[in-house]
């Protein structure tokens, strides 16, 4: 038998936020601790007095909690506490298996135990040129979750080795120079800044001959292993949104809500000429699309954590779509996946 504890704050005093923060809880309670409906004991919950519009048992019952021995009571008053604040116990049997409580304490409640906080994580892969950089950005804004561009990084670890001469492809030489580098990523304004060795390399990093160094530099092992420990870093303790190639496969495999964004290889390639062409940039159609055909051959074909769609992961194919029919789909998707938590209900 275990007993989860768990808590969460409720926007506004209302049956339908009330019942929805005690859905949003209760499953994400079941689905971390991998819990059997059927072997759940009892639920009781405890409200803060300024929540009076509905019982949060009701829940637990159209969650299938029928079972159960379900209650629900006044939380003790103490002077300068959380306000609106939902909290639960859930009993259940775990029959011969002895496992440990994930006690989950989410939204504000976050506050009381941070050692059980739940931080949702948003992966969007893809492949090059596909504006995995604008949706995750706007994501990132709309829901108020930190912005990481994993390919910044590998942009960076190609641009050292360019001012440094050393081969791209030479992995011994280049494994050698990690140990000279020394990477960070900061957030400021919500914008994502690169330091490379204390300095901020982020407006050298989109140049085409980096784009294409960093490419030949994320096939090698070691220097996809000493990102990936930046990576989960930067993940750990936030509500994230983060893109690249290998999110959702490999940096963050447990990843709430997981995109593959796709499109048309010319449509990608037509949309890199014009953002160019809004720069001032003059540039070659048949020479952008082959940079991003190459780039996106040496992703999908590297032995270590090549592009690729993870099974759990939900596909936009944007090529007959705008920029703002992508970020609806994918607040659309959000919605689903956090029980209506974060995220737009698709209309
Ligand atoms: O996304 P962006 O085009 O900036 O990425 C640059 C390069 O970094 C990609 O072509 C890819 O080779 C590599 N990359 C990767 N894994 C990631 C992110 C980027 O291999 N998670």
């Amino acid at each position: 038998m275990i007993a989860i504890r768990g808590a969460i704050t409720v926007d506004d005093n209302t049956r339908e936020e009330i019942l929805s923060s005690a859905r949003i809880l209760l499953s994400e309670i079941i689905k971390s601790n991998r819990l059997e409906i059927r072997r759940i004991v009892s639920v009781i919950f405890s409200a803060t007095n300024d929540l009076n519009r509905a019982y949060p048992a009701e829940a637990a019952r159209e969650l299938g909690i029928t079972e159960a021995g379900l209650m629900c009571l006044g939380e003790m008053y103490v002077e300068g506490s959380l306000p609106k604040c939902l909290r639960v116990m859930v009993l259940a049997e775990t029959g011969n298996e002895r496992r440990g409580a994930r006690h989950i304490y989410m939204k504000e409640a976050a506050r009381l135990r941070p050692e059980y906080a739940k931080f949702f994580a948003v992966a969007v892969d893809g492949p090059a040129g596909v504006g995995k950089g604008t949706l995750a950005k706007k994501l990132a804004e709309a829901l108020g979750f930190i912005y990481v561009d994993t390919g910044a990084m590998y942009r960076a670890v190609g641009y050292f080795c360019l001012k440094e001469n050393i081969s791209l492809t030479d992995s011994k030489l280049v494994e050698n120079a990690l140990a000279g580098m020394s990477l960070s990523v900061e957030n400021r304004n919500s914008i994502q800044r690169v330091l490379l060795n204390g300095v901020d390399v982020t407006d050298e990093l989109r140049a085409p001959e980096v784009s294409d160094a960093s490419s030949k530099v994320a096939a090698i092992p070691a220097v996809r292993e000493k990102l990936l420990i930046t990576q989960r870093k930067t993940a750990e303790g936030n509500n994230i949104v983060m893109e690249g190639r290998d999110i959702g496969t490999r940096v963050l495999p447990d990843a709430d809500i997981k995109i593959y964004l796709d499109a048309d290889i010319d449509e990608r390639a037509r949309r890199r000429l014009k953002d160019m062409a809004d720069m001032g940039v003059r540039a070659n159609f048949a020479e952008i699309r082959r940079n991003l055909e190459d780039r996106d051959r040496r992703d999908t074909l590297r032995e270590h954590s090549p592009l690729k769609r993870a099974d759990d992961a939900v596909l936009i194919d944007s090529t007959h779509m705008s920029t703002l029919q992508v970020i609806e789909a994918a607040l659309g998707i959000i919605y689903d996946k956090t029980g209506g938590l974060y995220g737009i209900r698709d209309s």
